[in-house]
């Protein structure tokens, strides 16, 4: 396999024989061999910053396309982080969809978040062969030495809890490691988080149902546990004469959100009931200026809507807004979400209810609710 770039501006790299050092599908540096670069720039204590990056939902790429397509992507994935990269940094394939970034001498907050910033801003527009229309996004998380760990295994460790993090926020976005906000996750193993979203399903369901005698207390005990798991910015529900049960997430930077009337919305849903969109300023038809605008005005880049309905009755939406990212909606947070709208669809037809019947509920933020 051919060495796909020239690493000889690098010091470590220089003479060095990288034969036995490409990763077999890419051609880029393999796990082994980046982790040889880290080992040497942390005995040197030579400043760095370190990147992991994960595709977001790969998985669907092989579902859909077939594994050989998703090589074919995972290949020309690698050398846009190289072209990237440019002289400046040095990229290998850490295995399966994870890729690792280290630049020397970087560790300023502001350089490295222009480095993640171009990343997942340019990677929309690689164009893979035989599948234009596939768009990719990748998640980061991003550690620095000295500043964040002392070795390698343990900048590896800090990166990863970020890239959790990111991941949890919505993918498509990068996190830059710090120890006020992050030291504290616990990253969890496939099992653990599917245990969690099981537990999820029945926090919510069983908030729902035990309190249905009182439809606003049963909404507001389901969205709270539902708001810090996910990390949304704005949880509610939005009723046709207004914005109600609303929760803003503590660590969302947006506080202020308002009402979109429900026409606005009902002609983004789709037949299932809902609407999932990653980002509302693609939204191109004239029909959704006037909604275009109130996201604008909000700060939103992403939008979910559920519709909340039971036997051909609608009643209003429970909606969720992202602030800070182009949230990729996965299929678990929409269908838990689907099911509380349907719950509560139950609710307000068996009590014979609307929306507007239940009392005013002002958003509130998560930290706050009891
Ligand atoms: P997430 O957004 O949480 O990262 O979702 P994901 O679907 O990307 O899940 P994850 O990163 O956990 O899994 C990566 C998948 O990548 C698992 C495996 O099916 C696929 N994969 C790993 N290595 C290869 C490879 O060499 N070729 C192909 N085609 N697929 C691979
Ligand atoms: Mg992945």
């Amino acid at each position: 396999m051919k060495e796909k770039y020239s690493l000889d501006q690098f010091e470590y790299f220089k003479g060095r024989d990288l034969s036995h050092s490409l990763d077999s599908l890419t051609g880029i540096l393999n796990r082994e061999a980046i982790f040889g670069y880290l080992e040497y720039l942390v005995t040197n204590k030579k400043t760095c910053s370190f990147f992991l990056v994960d595709v977001d939902n790969f998985k669907n790429v092989n579902d859909t396309y077939g594994h050989m397509v998703g090589d074919v992507v995972i290949t020309q994935m690698a050398e846009f982080f190289v072209n990237m990269a440019g002289g400046k940094g040095v990229v290998g394939r850490y295995g399966g969809d994870e890729f690792i970034f280290i630049f020397e001498d970087v560790e300023e907050y502001k350089d490295v978040w222009n480095i993640g910033h171009e990343v997942n801003n340019r990677i929309g527009g690689i164009v893979f062969e035989g599948i234009p229309n596939l768009s990719v996004t990748v998640s980061m998380g991003i550690a620095r030495y000295p500043l964040n760990a002392q070795t390698s295994k343990d900048l590896m460790l800090v990166a990863d809890k970020a890239l959790y993090r990111a991941k949890m926020k919505g993918r498509n976005c990068f996190i830059i490691y710090l120890p006020e906000k992050h030291a504290n996750i616990s990253l969890k193993r496939d099992r653990d988080k599917q245990l969690t979203q099981m537990q999820l399903v029945h926090t919510m369901f069983t908030a729902l149902t035990a309190n249905g005698e009182d439809i606003s207390l049963a909404i507001n005990t389901a969205f709270k546990s539902l708001i810090s798991y996910y990390m949304f910015d704005h949880l509610c529900i939005e009723a046709p004469n207004g914005l109600n049960h609303g929760i803003i997430y503590t660590l969302s930077n947006q506080k202020r959100f308002e009402h979109i009337h429900t026409e606005l919305i009902d002609a983004l849903i789709s037949p299932a009931g809902y609407a999932g969109i990653s980002n509302v300023s693609g939204l191109d038809d004239d029909l959704f200026e006037e909604i275009k605008k109130k996201y604008e005005e909000q700060n939103i880049k992403s939008v979910l809507y559920c519709k909340i309905a039971a036997y051909g009755e609608n009643y209003g939406y429970i909606r969720v807004d992202a602030c800070n990212t182009n949230r990729i909606w996965q299929n678990g947070e929409m269908a838990l979400l689907m099911n509380a709208a349907n719950t509560i669809g139950l609710l307000l037809h068996y009590q014979n209810k609307r929306l507007e019947d239940l009392p005013f509920v002002a958003s509130v933020e998560a930290g706050s609710v009891e």
